[in-house]
């Protein structure tokens, strides 16, 4: 595919949603792309909880839900609040297909393939160690053996890209702005995971955690159905844990002996443990998304939902926003920062940079009053419901008093302005 000189139309370095995404529209629409993966096959540096979304990816992968090697159909979505020992979830659940769960190690190496079919070329077992800059321009990339031109490079290296950085479109990431994640993949059989999660068939079911051990904290605990496996894992505010001195392997094993969560995992066997950053920095921590010859996608470019779980989908629809630039820009031979620029447009006006914008003021709200939020209104919704659900010969009227009055007396009022002004805020950036 390269010719004498090495040189393609377009070389993209990660395989991962992003990276893969970019290369099959490119390659679809005709173009010469090389992706260089660090890993031994797309996928086997992934680290995931985790769902994909399926309006998203039928995008890219229009044949994904029949031929993915997808695990389960998620047909549930709770939201558990754990208090010492007690928990309140609210379950919504229906039957359809708007997210599936996957092993990424899977996943990727399959979505892989199909880049391979549509005509890419995927080089493995290769780090990029520099770009190679010309004339202000980024004219390609240093692998560990060779050089390799082109007249685009798009960055899908993921949360640290190391190559952003030098060349100085991203800073050092502020431990506020990532989250470090764990996560377990634990053995049960199919028919266990079925009779716990009140499931049938591929059907899957989503937990997502707040409180618990990680009250207090900027941090949420998740909970994903494979086939024949559970994924339980929690993703904490690198700042936090130094500041706390916390690890999140303690915290992990401490939320899977919650007895609301200990039931459900019993008698499986770890088959995997891993750990991972989580772009957290939201809308504001977005760095400069492209350059001459130079084009960042995915988690490169801070591009994640955390509030949703959502980085997949906007990992993807990144990826096929650049490659559709990148196609303008062969179109009129043009791979300068004007061109490219585009790309920031076409973000704009998709739901990828609406959604990061819509929460824009969300991490700051949250570190600002996350004590009041993450540990003393969780603690109140679990007293809440066990006051109501107590059957104590004490009159209603007179627990519900108790109720309200524990309030004045456990915060300030000035406390409670705070509180409620910051949500009157949030909600006003969120829905104005
Ligand atoms: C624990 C956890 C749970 C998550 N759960 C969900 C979920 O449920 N739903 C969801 O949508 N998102 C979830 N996410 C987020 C999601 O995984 C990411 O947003 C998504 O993977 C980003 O895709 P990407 O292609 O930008 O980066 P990545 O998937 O990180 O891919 C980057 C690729 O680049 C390669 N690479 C890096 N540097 C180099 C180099 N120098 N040379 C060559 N190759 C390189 C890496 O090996 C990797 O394959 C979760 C993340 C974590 C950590």
């Amino acid at each position: 595919m390269l010719n004498r000189e090495n040189k393609t139309d377009v070389i993209i370095v990660g395989a991962g949603p992003a990276g893969i995404a970019c290369g099959i529209t490119l390659a679809r629409a005709g173009k010469e792309v090389v992706i260089i993966e660090r890993g031994l096959f797309a996928g086997s540096k992934n680290v995931f909880g985790g769902a994909i979304y399926t309006k998203p990816t039928l995008e890219i992968f229009p044949n994904f839900e029949t031929e993915a090697p997808v695990e389960r159909r998620n047909i549930e979505h709770n939201f558990a609040i754990l208090g010492e020992k007690d928990s309140t979830t609210i379950t919504y659940r229906k039957d359809d297909n708007t997210s599936y769960s996957v092993i990424r190690g899977k996943f990727d190496r399959w979505a892989a393939e199909e880049a391979r079919k549509a005509g890419a070329y995927i080089v493995e077992e290769t780090v990029v160690r520099e770009l190679i800059k010309e004339n202000d321009k980024i004219v390609g990339v240093k692998t560990e053996l060779e050089e390799f031109y082109a007249d685009v490079v798009i960055l899908a290296d993921g949360v640290n890209s190391l190559l952003a950085k030098q060349i100085g479109l991203r800073k050092d990431i502020q431990t506020k702005d990532v989250a470090l994640s764990v996560k377990e993949v634990i053995k049960l059989d199919k028919e266990t995971i079925n009779q716990r999660f009140r499931l049938k068939d591929d059907e899957g079911s989503i937990v997502e955690i707040f409180g618990g051990p990680m009250l207090g904290m900027l941090g949420l605990g998740f909970m994903y159905t494979n086939k024949d496996s559970v994924t339980i894992g929690l993703g904490v505010t690198l700042n936090e844990l130094v500041e706390e001195g916390l690890r999140p392997y303690d915290i992990l094993e401490k939320l899977k002996q919650h007895p609301t969560i200990a039931p459900l995992i019993e008698g499986g066997t770890i088959k995997e443990y891993s750990a991972h950053l989580i772009p957290e920095g939201g809308y504001k921590a977005i760095p400069q998304l492209c350059d001459n010859g130079v084009v960042i996608v995915g988690d490169a470019a801070m591009l994640v939902n955390n509030l949703h779980w959502e980085g997949t989908n906007l990992a993807m629809i990144s990826g096929k926003l650049a490659a559709e630039t990148v196609l303008e820009a062969f179109e009129k031979k043009d791979f300068s920062k004007s061109t490219l620029s585009i790309y920031e447009t076409k973000l704009k006006n998709s739901f990828v940079l609406k959604d990061m914008e819509t929460y824009k003021d969300l991490m700051d709200v949250m570190h600002s009053r996350k004590k009041a939020f993450l540990s003393y209104y969780m603690k109140k919704i679990n007293a809440f419901f066990e006051m109501f659900t107590s059957v104590d010969g004490v009159p209603k009227k007179e627990n519900y008093h108790k109720f309200i009055k524990s309030i004045f007396t456990d915060r300030k009022i000035s406390e409670l302005f705070k509180d409620a002004w910051a949500i009157i805020k949030l909600l006003w950036s969120i829905l104005l």
